[in-house]
């Protein structure tokens, strides 16, 4: 199924000859399994959260991933680039890409956080740039938070 969506997405980079990304999106769910509490031996369920998040854009715009703490969901920043599209195809007035609000540094992994104002309530997101980078569960916070492999992976063009 994976390996089927990356082939077509590199097909339609190579016949259109444009710039063209096509997005992709995944069924989550946390990955925290029911267990027995340690302490008391009563069986916890899991999390259960689930949740379907977007990485790229499509033939006609641009995204950034983001989640925003306030809203505790995943948030989307799109703008359409101004980039060449095949001939016949219809054109929209190209909008720059957002501003980024700043970044930080996150001293835990080392690495540097770009955060942009959330499109729902202007508060601070964080950028999630690659599938790869959500390890944790945004609603409990354990790690393992994963993609459901019975879910279809759903391309965006
Ligand atoms: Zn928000
Ligand atoms: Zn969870």
């Amino acid at each position: 199924m994976k390996k089927f969506i990356v082939i077509g997405v590199l097909a339609a980079g190579l016949t259109s000859g444009a710039n063209v990304r096509a997005g992709t999106g995944y069924a989550m769910r946390c990955g925290v399994e029911p267990a027995a509490e340690p302490a008391s031996g009563q069986a916890v369920r899991g999390c259960g959260y689930r949740v379907r998040v977007t990485f790229g854009g499509g033939m006609f715009f641009s995204q950034i991933t983001a989640y925003c703490s306030r809203c505790q969901g995943f948030v989307y920043l799109s703008w359409t680039p101004d980039r060449g599209l095949p001939e016949g195809m219809p054109r929209r007035e190209a909008t720059p890409p957002p501003t980024p609000l700043g970044q930080v540094w996150d001293p835990v992994t080392g690495r540097t956080l770009t955060l942009y104002a959330c499109p729902r309530c202007d508060g601070p997101s964080v950028e999630i740039k690659r599938l790869e980078d959500l390890v944790h569960c945004p609603a409990c916070g354990a790690p393992g938070f994963e993609v459901d492999p019975t879910a279809p992976v759903i391309a965006i063009d």
